[in-house]
């Protein structure tokens, strides 16, 4: 038997092991093997990691931008040069499937990249120089974006690399210093990428990476006064509960979702097909802007339905080295929670078309027509590749069943008539509402966003910059 890597956490530009002497097992989602451990750190090596980042921010705030634009530069060289080392762990940490774990981290290195020519180019360029004439006051104001201090950056599970860098970056290319806290079951992940980090020659606790369960230092870390500006991607649940506490402090929320899939009756039904099903069930569904209920005009409900249950049987069902679009869940409490969900949607009289089976943490892929509004799967976040189809009378009433949903991420409409497709994207209440395509995140350059329950604040390079610097006048009198 192989020996198990215990990983440590990462202050002062060192690789170290916690003084509390706990660890906690990763167990592969798919294999059931324990794969590594990661540092349970305490709440004093979590003071010392944040205390530790004032100093060094504020000389890393003052260091020449083109030095702190060549080692982000530099970091994304290496994640390239890492990316099958970093990608064999999301794969075996989270269960997502190679390509896709190769995938995650060559977009990341372009993220880094995009990120720092966006923050050049905006913040140290002739539009960066916002100026305020006094009127009749002699005076003038001259604007600057200065960094935030220490941004605390929590990550969920899902996408390990890219929505972890997708803070860090922008936080560290615009001044600020770090403090990571990524997902537990993803924090190996995390650890490989501060490796690729570590090489490139960071000053010292500009990032610290700090592991441990949410559970027991999250509260402890978020309230924490060196905290200077809260990133956080996860659940609904999470997301509130720390909102709750964070008086006066800046926080952005991406948080979950249940995005609908208008199908208008002249829709292009193989288009919205193709296009519900990539976004409804790839990495079975374990995505925030997974399509996760179609809203279909009854009058072409049975035509959908029926493309729908073709392909859903076609899918392609395994483990993440093979590549398929199903791959087991990222545990047994989320498999036993999508399984709990399709037995009530059974028993509450849903027309069950494909699907309800499972094997272990493997859920395959489950379509649901009939679905009704009294049901729980109309309205809950299954995280998995469960799909309810809900027929309905008119655009209002469609319109009507997306808005009573407490989550507003995305939507997709799909018509021929691009009137009508905008007219009913005015009235959903989401982020942002695609018109013929899937729900998805991205280009990473694009304003992402989620309104009620899916989120606060604005991410999206440039809108994560804004996000983690803040206007400073400097006052001429004249
Ligand atoms: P989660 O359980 O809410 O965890 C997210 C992060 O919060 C993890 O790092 C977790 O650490 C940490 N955490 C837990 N309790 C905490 C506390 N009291 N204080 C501070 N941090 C705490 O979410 P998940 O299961 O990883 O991710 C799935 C959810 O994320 C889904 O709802 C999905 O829709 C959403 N999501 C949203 C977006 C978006 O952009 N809108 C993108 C991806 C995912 P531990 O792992 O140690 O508990």
């Amino acid at each position: 038997m192989s020996e198990i890597n215990t990983y440590k956490y990462y202050v002062g530009g060192k690789f170290a092991e916690s003084n509390s002497g706990n660890l906690i097992d990763i167990e592969c989602p798919y294999e059931k093997t324990v794969i590594g451990r990661v540092q349970a750190i305490s709440k004093e090596e979590a003071d010392v990691a944040i205390a530790a980042t004032k100093s060094a921010q504020k000389e890393w705030a003052e260091l020449d931008l083109f030095k702190r634009a060549d080692l982000l530069n530099k970091w994304a060289d290496q994640l390239e040069i890492d990316a099958h080392d970093i990608a064999e762990i999301i794969m075996k940490e989270v269960g997502k499937t190679w390509n896709d774990a190769v995938k995650e981290v060559t977009r990341t290195a372009e993220f880094i990249r995009y990120t720092v020519q966006e923050y050049i180019h905006t913040n140290d360029s002739a539009m960066s120089g916002e100026n305020y004439p006094g009127g009749s006051k002699n005076k003038i104001a001259i604007i600057k974006r200065i960094p935030l201090g220490t941004v605390l950056a929590i990550s969920p599970f899902n996408y390990p690399v890219n929505l972890s860098v997708a803070k860090l970056a922008p936080a560290l290319i615009s001044g600020n210093a770090v403090v990571f806290k990524p997902a537990t079951q993803g924090a190996i992940s995390a650890v490989k990428i501060i490796e690729s980090f570590d090489k490139v020659g960071f000053p010292a606790n500009v990032l610290q990476l700090i592991t441990g369960k949410g559970s027991d230092i999250g509260d402890y870390v978020s309230e924490h006064e060196g905290i200077d500006m809260i990133s956080f991607t996860g659940g609904a649940t999470t997301g509130r509960h720390l909102s709750s506490f964070s008086t006066m402090k800046p926080m952005v929320l991406e948080l979950g979702g249940k995005d609908p899939a208008i199908v208008c009756e002249d829709a292009d039904i193989d288009q919205a097909v193709t296009e519900i099903m990539s976004g409804a069930y790839s990495y079975s569904g374990q995505r925030c802007t997974a399509i996760k209920r179609v809203l279909v005009n009854e009058a072409v409900a049975d035509e959908l339905a029926a493309k729908l249950k073709v392909e859903v049987e076609a899918l392609s069902v395994g483990m993440p080295i093979d590549n398929p679009v199903i791959v087991p869940l990222i545990n047994k409490g989320s498999a036993d929670y999508v399984d709990g969900l399709i037995t009530d949607t059974i028993k509450d009289g849903a027309t069950l078309l494909v699907g309800n089976k499972r094997e272990d943490n493997l859920i395959y892929p489950t379509l649901f027509d009939h679905v009704t509004t009294d049901m729980r799967l109309a309205w809950e976040e299954p995280f998995g590749p469960v799909l309810p189809i809900i027929r309905v009378k008119s655009d209002e009433e469609a319109i009507k069943i997306a808005n009573q949903s407490e989550y507003g991420l995305q939507a997709s409409v799909f018509s021929r008539n691009f009137s009508r497709a905008v007219a009913i994207a005015g009235k959903i209440e989401a982020g942002s509402v695609q018109i013929n395509g899937r729900t998805e995140r991205g280009p990473d350059h694009f304003p992402f966003l989620g309104v009620k329950n899916s989120g606060m604040g604005v991410h999206g390079i440039s809108k994560t910059i804004d996000a983690m610097t803040r206007e400073k006048l400097l006052i001429i009198n004249l």
